[in-house]
């Protein structure tokens, strides 16, 4: 079998029968804006591989950045141990960040941040004798991720309709502990774009209720819709963000939480005191020092011609 027959016949794509499943391309390469075919094509990546490599392809600056950091130590674990480029990103993240929200997890993919920034909430609320207060409420048309509880969170008639009878229903009155929406701009199940009023409005419900406000600017995070977070046009600060996707530029996968002081200290007082969720390849050096990198904008070359994808 060829390499295309065989990834036919035997591998998942996403969203995708394994029976006819439809054609896919096969890369070889990537640099700028371009992706290079086997059989020699160069398209124009218009969709930035689902809008994560935000500098272009294998750039330069985050290769050398990847290069060099796996020449010292590719990974080790994030328990017990620290390493330079978790705290450089930790500090570039603050720095940038809303005001106040420089309590940081890192996660390995943008929907482990969402649900670590559930978790949080949960753990919250828990820590201030609330218990009871254990579901989000979330808005009809959002997308938070592949993974159960961010599938709980997104639409249920979007992409998730299937395992409705898995997911615990969040909404209810007094038993909420936190909001979580995409800011401004609902990416992958709407496409749809609100006014920043919402987040306002939503801001003074959480704060009147003691409700805390989750910002998922995984997709539209880094300049997407224009300023650096989408959530800025309303001029208030989430209690926590969860950002992924361009954080690498595209490079590795990585996605962080960031919290603010309040809520770092009150799940620090609660019981447990520990925050209770550590993945495998947390901040993962690769990953930071990708993220680290600063790229500078690259001269674009001449456009490629671009062919149908599917
Ligand atoms: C892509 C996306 C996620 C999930 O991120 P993954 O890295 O695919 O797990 C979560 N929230 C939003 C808004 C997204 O666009």
């Amino acid at each position: 079998m060829t390499p295309l027959e065989y990834d036919r016949a035997r591998i998942w794509h996403p969203y995708a029968s394994l029976k006819n499943p439809p054609p896919v391309l096969h890369a070889k390469a990537a640099s700028g804006l371009e992706i290079e075919t086997a059989d020699g094509q160069k398209l124009v990546d218009a969709v930035s591989s689902w809008w994560c490599v935000a500098h272009g392809h294998n750039h330069p600056a985050i290769v050398e950045a990847i290069r060099r950091q796996s020449e010292k130590m590719c990974h080790v674990m994030f328990g017990g141990f620290t390493h330079d480029p978790a705290v450089e990103l930790a500090e570039k993240l603050a720095a940038i960040a809303p005001r106040g929200l420089d309590r940081v997890f890192f996660a390995d993919s943008g929907s482990i941040s969402v649900e670590v920034a559930a978790k949080m909430a949960v753990q919250y609320q828990n820590a201030l004798g609330h218990p009871e207060r254990n579901r989000l409420l979330a808005l009809k048309g959002g997308y938070h991720g592949d993974t159960s509880l961010a599938m709980a969170l997104s639409d249920p008639d979007g992409m998730h309709t299937l395992f409705k009878g898995i997911m615990t229903k969040h909404f209810y009155g007094g038993e909420i502990a936190a909001i979580i929406c995409e800011p401004v701009f609902q990416a992958a199940n709407a496409m749809n774009f609100y006014h920043p009023e919402y987040l306002r409005e939503m801001r003074r419900l959480c704060d009147e209720r003691g409700m805390l406000l989750i910002f998922d600017e995984i997709a539209a995070g880094f300049y997407r819709t224009g300023p650096l977070w989408a959530h800025s046009r309303a001029g208030i600060t989430p209690d926590i963000m969860a950002v992924g996707k361009a954080l690498t530029g595209g490079h590795m996968t990585l996605a962080a939480t960031l919290a603010s002081g309040k809520v770092a200290d009150t799940i620090s007082g609660g019981r447990p005191s520990a925050f209770m969720h550590g993945p495998t390849y947390m901040a993962n050096p690769l990953a930071c020092a990708a993220a680290c990198a600063e790229p500078v904008p690259q001269r674009v070359k001449s456009p490629a011609r671009t062919a149908k994808c599917a």
